[in-house]
Order: structure tokens, then C-alpha cells, then sequence
């Protein structure tokens, strides 16, 4: 995505600047409500090839005790919902969902445009392929559920993403999104400096309402709203803003913040990203599970107003295509 000019989603150019950094600006359009990322040159050229770049922790990502658990939290939303039937997930990483899909009956598929993630899930014995949805040639009406955890902030053209995955879905197949929530309400205490912000390949930044919207011109209807909160989620948030904070300040005393800077930015942003996630992982953990008492009815209560950190949706197609 280059620099904006327009609402990519409403096409108007009634825009306010919200946020600026180095590399990009967070703009939100006046008319529709969306908040979206306009990138710096320097950083766009990079979006390309960032899965490979920022999506290689799979030693750490495939022994998470936590993505299991996730996963089956995934599938009792899903199950509410169908039980059995093709699925496709798109951005399924090292699998964890699939497996725990295809252990209760559905005839599951993947893909993933980090290779080190879809080397990984192929070695369970998964069906899964490196690539991005439009690499590929499924049959129309060939899935009863797509899923797409965290990917959609991340789809730089989300309309004419979606428009594929409706050609994909059965007639009343379901569309499963979990994205991060605009509305959060631990989100919110770190104003436009939570990390969900500063991840450079974050393009997008739904509401329940504007993700409606979307669906809603994409040919779907909504069938369930819901938002999840995780225990540790407010120590992530905290750790990861620091980390961003000492990253840009280090960068900041050796260099200006020019374009340069903005890819120097990524590189650096990549090159930590290994270890951070390590100490994300364990330090959260602890101190979350210490708190568990306090942290576990507050998030219960941003559960139940849809302020979790998580945005959860699940959208039905319907027959037709309106206003594409
Ligand atoms: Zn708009």
C-alpha cells in the first residue's frame, strides 16, 4: 500500500491523520470510519516479501502450549456454527488450528506465505501450501468454512480479497475472521503506540462495525459477533511496546528518521523480532499467571462488551454479490 490518498474502502478522501511515525502515517476516513495505514515508499516495496522476513519463529510458534489451547478455543466458536465439512484456512502458520479442525471431522486444507511455517505444518502430515490466496486455483464453491486468523489487517486489498473468498465458499458457507480489535480496551491505554500499530505489516484496523460494513458489500451476512480477551495479553502489549520504544530510540541517536530510515526500521524490526518474542512468551506468562485472579474476570468483562484484544466473526455468504 503506497501513500493514500483515498479510503480504500469508500474511495472518499475525507481523511484525518491520526498518528504519524517513521515509515508510515495512520490515517481515518471521516466518511466510513475505517483506520488504515498509509506506508512510506520504503517500507511498501518491502510488504512483499515481509511473511518470509517477519514469520520464521517456528521453533517457538510450533512448541506453544498456548496455540493449542488457542485453537481449541478457535474451533468451539466454529462448532456453535458446523461441525464437519471442507476447510480452507488461509494464514494457517504452523497448523495448530487444522490439526485440532481435522481431529473432530473436517477435511481440512491450509496455506501460508511464510515457508518455514508450511515446511513445518507439511511435516505433521498436514495438507497445506506455500503461497497466497491468489496463487492459487480452487473450485468455485468449494469450501463449507474459510477461516483467516490474524491475515485480514494484513490484506492490502480487502474487497477484492474477499470477493475471491465468497467465489470459494459453498452457498451459505461460513467465513471465519479473528483480527485485532480497534475497539480494545487494553489496546486503547497505549493510545496509536500499541504494538498492533507499530507492526509494519498491520495495513488495516477493523471495528465490528466497519468489518461489517466490508463483509456486508463483500456478499456476506453476519452470523455471530464475539471478542476474547487472553490473560496475558495486557503484558504482551507492555513488553512489546517497550522493546518498540528502546528499538526506535536506539535507531533514532544513530540515524535520522528519513526514508532510509524507514527500511533500516524493518530490518532492525526482523532482526529482533526471534528474541523479543522469546522473552514476550515467557515473561508474559509468568507475571499473567500470578495476576490470573485480577486478570481473568476483566477479561471476561471485555468479553462480553466486545472490547477484548480479539475480534472474532463469523460471516455467512450470501448468494450474490451486492455492489461490486
Ligand atoms: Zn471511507
Amino acid at each position: 500500500m503506497m501513500k493514500t490518498t483515498t479510503c480504500p474502502l469508500c474511495g472518499k478522501d475525507d481523511l484525518q491523520l491520526l498518528h504519524g511515525e517513521s515509515g508510515f502515517s495512520l490515517l481515518k476516513c471521516l466518511k466510513c470510519s475505517l483506520v488504515f495505514k498509509s506506508l512510506e515508499n520504503s517500507l511498501a516495496e518491502h510488504i512483499g516479501d515481509m511473511p518470509d522476513r517477519l514469520y520464521n519463529d517456528v521453533e517457538i510458534r510450533g512448541r506453544e502450549k498456548s496455540n493449542i489451547q488457542r485453537a481449541r478455543d478457535r474451533l468451539n466458536i466454529l462448532n456453535r456454527y458446523k461441525k464437519q465439512g471442507k476447510l480452507l484456512e488461509i494464514g494457517c502458520a504452523t497448523g495448530e488450528f487444522l490439526e485440532t479442525a481435522q481431529h473432530v471431522g473436517f477435511d481440512v486444507s491450509g496455506l501460508d506465505a511464510s515457508q518455514v511455517y508450511v515446511e513445518y505444518a507439511f511435516g505433521k502430515g498436514l495438507n497445506v501450501k506455500y503461497g497466497r490466496l491468489e496463487d492459487f486455483d480452487y473450485n468455485k464453491e468449494e469450501f463449507d468454512v474459510i477461516c483467516m486468523f490474524h491475515l485480514i489487517e494484513h490484506i492490502q486489498y480487502p474487497k477484492e480479497f474477499l470477493k475471491q473468498v465468497h467465489e470459494y465458499l459453498k452457498p451459505g458457507g461460513l467465513l471465519y475472521i479473528i483480527t485485532p480489535n480497534l475497539e480494545s480496551h487494553t489496546d486503547k491505554l497505549f493510545k496509536y503506540k500499541h504494538p498492533n500499530f507499530a507492526q509494519a505489516d498491520h495495513l488495516f484496523f477493523y471495528s465490528k462495525d466497519v468489518l461489517g460494513k466490508l463483509l456486508s458489500i463483500s456478499g456476506f451476512s453476519m452470523g455471530g459477533v464475539y471478542s476474547k480477551e487472553y490473560v496475558y495479553h495486557i503484558f504482551t502489549s507492555f513488553i512489546q511496546f517497550l522493546a518498540t520504544r528502546l528499538k526506535r530510540y536506539s535507531l533514532k541517536s544513530r540515524t535520522h528518521l528519513c526514508d532510509k530510515g524507514s527500511s533500516e526500521f524493518l530490518k532492525r524490526q526482523n532482526k529482533g523480532n526471534s528474541f523479543i518474542k522469546r522473552m514476550v512468551y515467557k515473561i508474559s506468562f509468568l507475571v499473567a499467571y500470578l495476576f490470573y485472579p485480577v486478570l481473568k474476570p476483566y477479561g471476561l468483562i471485555l468479553d462480553r462488551y466486545k472490547k477484548g484484544h480479539e475480534l472474532i466473526i463469523i460471516a455467512k455468504k450470501r448468494p450474490c454479490v451486492k455492489g461490486l
